[in-house]
């Protein structure tokens, strides 16, 4: 047999993963000599060997890559026969401008754990990393990814891990944050400002301690600080909410293992991936009710079904979860509501140190803070629902030209985007731009965003809200072509974006409020639309929204509201519980908003109707975290109702029926949980309704839908499942957020495709 030499190319997310290593592996396993090369675009190599054995790398290369690994492309061709004595990694070269990727934080692996379970340098050690696991992105300031363009860079190697990060074969060959007991960061005990302990076991041993006996305690990790407390200790968890100084907003658990958390929560096999896939994401799952004597303290999730849940991905944790009695604790982001997490060391002492057991810090800084990501499994797929760590900063792979634009994002649930070649970069989840500081790490972040991945701006992309933060911070950006985007139009743009549709599609896109062309607050709207522009085509009826904002809090200002519409005067004389705990005089003064038009601007928002049920079930009156009056309506569905209400199509989707329908089964004493049920049932068939007549008259099927309400399990599946059975074609997020954390995607795309058309 002859030999053949070819050379590859592989394109993606492969630096920063042990891919090299990997391929070195393959090589050499298969009988090949030649190299492997980084570059900033991509990794390179040149084999030799017997075509057979090229044609097994090449397999191997598709499908054995490391985990964190995401190829996009391999294109190899054939070369000149070149011999080789060996197979070897060369150094790294820098051909243009042009970045590969960053990989995201990635969770200890199992032979690092083993590591730490052994006699060694690296018994115990909480930072022990290597090519396939450990910190990325939140310690990188710039690239190419190299040890001194991180937060590792103050921490000189040790000869023993100088020596493994030079040989080739080495499962820390080149690994960046390499480091073990005798070079590396550690952590330090701080207790009432007084700083303890350097030692690990005696770390550990306090802070279980801590933990087990009720205390809560702060804990620096990954991204930013954590709050830890017993997740069983009733106590324990209402005393971490009154320090956050958070309502009712649920907390997530950690637990032990997916074996200890089995008794707690309904777990089917695709939620079990993404629990212990490497990007380790706090995964909402279904709680079990009526366990005997030992129960998760009630107060984590305000008596919700679904609880947040993860699984230990720090070494830190492990070493923790082997000396805790509890098998679970409350892990939540370290600072006041409101506030970004916590990250840097002297703040968490001055701030938090005085009132929490302990303070566990260490001296590996952490550059980009990030939060833990949420997801939720919705038709049997993966969906973010708070993108951050783990995921951030993987890129979006659009088809268009995405060079150069800036998408400044939305308000509440902010995250930017930034165009590079045919990729998005979603910053990670940034938060509450009205908080002083959340929008200070906005700021920042962008600023850092454009100069890791070299972004020159040359287009920006804001929401039609003059007054959100991220639509001044895009105003005064500089003197640059700027497109505005209303706001649904840019939710579907979003998902059609993730999904590489670039035509005309009817869009779904239900939330709480985006500011509307005409100056109305919009939240259900059916739109004609292409990337370029949308028509309105119909939309959830208006209805006063008194107090504008505020009515967002308080429910049972939209229950006021929709009753009045429906039952006029009359409705104070309806035999229904909700009306005989409100104060009287409020509701007059309510009444008395809304006949004067006093701050009653008008809305469409699904979310509100969501909210008004929510009040006439009196499940909510004042919310105490976002969305709750939707969520808590979501909390009791059933399965095994198909009935519904009334409702009119005729120009508007109008519920005036609907809601005489609830209060009728209201007053008959049918339970909440049908109640709700049938209230779902009615959206889903409005949906399919309206779809329908656009669909009749335009000739369009594919369906796109997004926008905040659709992280609703039984509304998203349901929808998806009449509309396929009625063959359309239809397209749901899964990768980028169906709420406002997704919406810098679409206004990325809204600008791309007008830039090519030459409208801006
Ligand atoms: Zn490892
Ligand atoms: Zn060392």
């Amino acid at each position: 047999m002859r030999n053949k030499s070819i050379q590859v190319i592989v394109t993606g997310l492969v630096q920063g993963v042990g891919f090299r290593p990997f391929v070195h592996r393959i090589a050499v396993k298969h009988d090949l000599t030649g190299w492997v090369q980084n570059t900033n675009e991509n990794v390179r190599i040149q084999v030799t060997g017997f075509p057979l054995n090229i044609e097994r790398f090449l397999t191997s290369l598709g499908t054995e890559s490391p985990p964190a690994a995401l190829i996009e492309e391999i294109s190899h061709k054939e070369m000149e026969t070149t011999l080789f004595s060996e197979f070897n990694i060369l150094e790294s070269h820098d051909v243009s401008d042009e970045i590969t990727e960053i990989s995201p934080d990635i969770a200890v692996c199992d032979d690092c754990l083993e590591d730490i379970r052994k006699r060694g340098t690296r018994l115990d050690y909480a930072f022990v990393n290597c090519t396939n696991c450990g910190p990325r992105f939140t310690i990188i300031k710039d690239l190419p990814y190299d040890r001194d363009k991180t937060t590792m860079k103050s921490f000189a190697m040790c000869p023993d891990c100088r020596k493994e990060y030079e040989t080739i074969i080495d499962r820390r060959f080149h690994a960046q944050p390499t480091a073990c007991a005798i070079c590396g960061p550690h952590y330090e005990l701080f207790v009432k400002q007084k700083r303890i302990s350097n030692n690990i076991d005696e770390i550990i041993n306090h802070v279980s301690y801590s933990i087990d006996r009720g205390e809560i305690v702060m804990i620096k990790g990954l991204g930013g600080m954590h709050l830890a407390c017993d997740a069983f200790n009733e106590t324990a968890v209402e005393k971490l909410r009154q320090l956050k100084n958070r309502e009712g907003k649920p907390f997530a658990v950690m637990f032990k293992s997916i074996e200890a958390l089995k008794p707690y929560a309904h777990i089917d096999s695709v939620e079990e991936a993404s629990l212990v896939s490497w990007r380790r994401p706090i995964v909402l799952l279904k709680k079990k009710d009526g366990i005997n004597g030992d129960s998760l303290a009630t107060g984590l999730n305000a008596k919700l079904k679904l609880l947040g849940i993860m699984l230990p991905y720090m070494p830190f944790h492990y070493l923790l979860f082997d000396k805790l009695k509890t098998s679970a604790i409350v892990l939540t982001s370290g600072n006041f509501s409101s506030e970004p997490i916590l990250i840097e060391n002297q703040e968490a002492i001055d701030q938090f140190s005085t009132h929490v057991g302990a303070v566990v810090l260490h001296n590996r800084d952490i550059y980009n803070r990030t939060d833990d990501s949420v997801v939720r499994i919705i038709g049997g797929k993966e969906r973010i629902i708070r993108r951050s760590r783990g995921y951030v900063p993987s890129p979006v792979r659009t088809a268009l030209n995405t060079e150069g634009i800036i998408a400044f994002g939305a308000e509440l649930t902010n995250c930017f985007c930034v165009g590079k070649g045919q990729k998005a970069f979603l910053s990670q989840h940034i938060g509450d731009l009205q908080g002083i500081e959340t929008a200070e790490f906005y700021e920042n972040t962008l600023a850092r965003f454009l100069q890791l991945f070299r972004v020159k701006p040359s287009l920006l992309a804001v929401d039609l809200h003059p007054a959100y933060i991220s639509t001044k911070t895009g105003l005064e950006f500089g003197d640059l072509p700027l497109v505005k985007v209303q706001h649904h139009h840019a939710h579907i743009a979003s998902c059609m974006a993730e999904h590489q549709l670039d035509e005309k599609v009817i869009g779904v896109a239900l939330d709480g409020t985006g500011y509307g062309s005409d100056g109305n607050i919009w939240g259900a709207e059916f739109l004609l639309c292409d990337l370029n522009d949308f028509t309105r085509i119909t939309h959830f009826d208006y209805i006063p929204l008194p107090g504008g904002d505020s009515a967002a809090e308080e429910p049972w200002r939209m229950a006021i509201s929709y009753l009045y519409k429906v039952y006029g005067n009359n409705f104070t004389e309806l035999q229904i519980p909700f009306l005989s705990q409100l104060d009287p005089d409020k509701v007059r003064m309510l009444i008395r908003m809304i006949d004067r038009k006093i701050n009653c601007p008008l809305t469409s928002g699904a979310g509100r109707l969501f909210d008004c049920v929510a009040s006439l079930l009196d499940l909510v009156q004042v919310a105490s975290f976002q969305a709750e009056g939707p969520m808590r309506l979501e909390s009791i569905v059933r399965n095994d109702c198909d009935e519904r209400y009334r409702f009119t199509i005729d120009g508007t989707i109008r519920f005036d029926e609907t809601i005489r329908g609830i209060v009728d089964d209201i007053v008959q004493g049918t339970d909440k949980s049908t109640i709700a049920t049938k209230f779902h049932n009615t959206i889903i068939l409005a949906i399919f309704e309206s779809v329908t007549a656009i669909r009749q008259k335009e000739g369009i099927s594919k369906v796109v839908l997004s926008g905040g309400v659709f992280q609703n399990k039984y509304l998203l599946e349901g929808t998806i499942e009449i509309l396929q059975k009625n063959k359309f074609e239809v397209y749901s997020h899964a990768t980028v957020p169906t709420n406002d954390g997704g919406i810098a995607l679409g206004q990325l795309a809204v600008a791309s495709k007008r830039r090519e058309l030459q409208c801006v």
